[in-house]
This record gives structure tokens, sequence and C-alpha cells, in this order.
């Protein structure tokens, strides 16, 4: 029988993850840059909201292509509580991510 007090544990990173753990506190709010269609009612103030070419509801981005809704000096979503389905539905460390994530790097490389 074997004593699982000795397996050795593996700590196994979400590819393209490098050495650092994939994580929002790491990010540069990657994936705030993506255009985020508004397809329930959240309560997003207006303020942040634009129309697509489609004539579809969208969140408000900058001339630098963040969503209007990001605080820069946080990096983080100021709107949270109330931030659009899509948003919500964003998984941290998912391939979307990572791809995200990934995207930036090369910009800033
Ligand atoms: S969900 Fe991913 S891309 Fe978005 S802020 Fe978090 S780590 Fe960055
Ligand atoms: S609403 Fe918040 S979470 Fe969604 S893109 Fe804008 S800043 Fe990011």
């Amino acid at each position: 029988m074997t004593d699982s007090a000795h397996i050795p544990v593996t700590q196994l990173q979400p590819p393209g993850a490098d050495s650092e753990a994939v994580a929002c506190s790491n990010c540069a709010a990657c994936c705030c840059q993506l255009e985020v269609m508004l397809i329930t009612e959240t309560g997003v103030p207006e303020r942040y909201i634009s129309t697509d070419d489609w004539g579809g509801e969208v969140m408000l981005r900058l001339d630098d292509g963040w969503c209007a809704a990001l605080d820069r000096d946080s990096m983080r979503c100021s709107i949270y509580e109330q931030r659009p389905l899509i948003c919500r539905e964003f998984e941290m460390a998912s391939p979307e991510c990572i791809e995200e994530r990934r995207g930036m790097a090369t910009i800033y490389r």
C-alpha cells in the first residue's frame, strides 16, 4: 500500500502560463479589450454603453481599446456588480483567457 504523504505533488500550469500562474491579479486586464455585447440587462450604466455597426449594444471602448468601465489605476472592473453576462462567463485560465494574455504579451515585447 502506498503512503499518500510520500507521493510527490506536481503543480500543473495551464498551457501558456510560463512560470507564473494565470490570474487576473497578474494580468493587464487583457480580456477587457475584447468587444463585449450586452445580451442581458445587468445594470451597466448608460455612459459605458455604445452601439455597434449592426445596432447592437456593446460596452464602450476607448481609443486605446480598453473598456470604458475599466479602472485604469487598479486595472479592475469599476462596475463589477453590474458587469455584462459575457464578462461574468469569461473564465480565468480558460483557453480564451490564455490566448488574450498571449496576444498582449507579444504586443509588449
Ligand atoms: S480573465 Fe484572463 S485575460 Fe481576463 S483579466 Fe483575468 S487573467 Fe486576464
Ligand atoms: S465591463 Fe468590466 S469586466 Fe467587462 S470588459 Fe468592461 S471592465 Fe472588463
